[in-house]
């Protein structure tokens, strides 16, 4: 009778546990190098550690059946290197385009740039083409900004709920009212905490 009552728990244990564990198909994120959109090598560059993620809306209006994104995201890092503004490369670490590609921008550890009164020390930036203050955020920007957060959450040690936007540090309306909204109401948060629990992430 004890044999049967310990066999019975520990099968009882085994369920429970199989069904606690991640029960989603693995992520696997692809982030494009900076090859795919002709990068220009950095300048020398102030070093950080991010402990926060930050998300912006590029601010351009982007149609992507007119506009390419490689080279949208070149023009970017030429004008941010350019005699305007002289910083050492693009702004961002990681760009998002409208079919959901992901691009690596700058080098993660180091410092963000910025046009508006905030340190991005710490931040770990990432955009999304567009600007979300007129244009809708379709699906496949939505789906890869939210796997994407997961993804750096668990390859930077970063806490999901540091993740903000870049209005809720500096006065701007950046990143638009139609991306903004994903982030105050807390469903954004609250996916990547989902996907953080069901999901391995691959490639970390
Ligand atoms: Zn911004």
């Amino acid at each position: 009778m004890k044999v049967h009552y310990r066999l019975f728990i520990v099968l009882l244990l085994s369920a429970l546990f199989a069904g606690c564990a991640s029960t989603g198909e693995p992520l696997n994120v692809t982030i494009q190098s900076r090859e795919v959109w002709n990068a220009t090598p950095p300048r020398p560059f102030k070093v950080h550690v991010p402990d926060k993620i930050t998300v912006h809306h590029e601010g351009t209006f982007f149609d992507p059946a007119k506009h390419n994104a490689a080279d949208h995201i070149k023009r970017v890092q030429t004008w941010g290197m350019g005699p305007d503004r002289k910083w050492i490369d693009i702004p961002y670490h990681f760009l998002i385009d409208f079919d959901g590609v992901i691009y690596e921008g700058r080098n993660v550890f180091t410092v963000g740039e910025t046009n508006t009164e905030y340190d991005p020390s710490g931040h770990l930036l990432i955009s999304c083409l567009g600007n979300f203050e007129e244009q809708e955020v379709g699906e496949k920007t939505l789906n890869a900004l939210t796997e994407l957060l997961a993804y750096s959450c668990k390859k930077y040690d970063i806490s999901p709920d540091s993740i903000k936007t870049h209005r809720d540090y500096a006065k701007t309306s950046c990143p638009g009212k139609n991306m903004y909204k994903y982030f105050s109401d807390g469903t954004m948060v609250k996916r990547v905490k989902e996907i953080l629990k069901s999901r391995q992430i691959q490639g970390i």
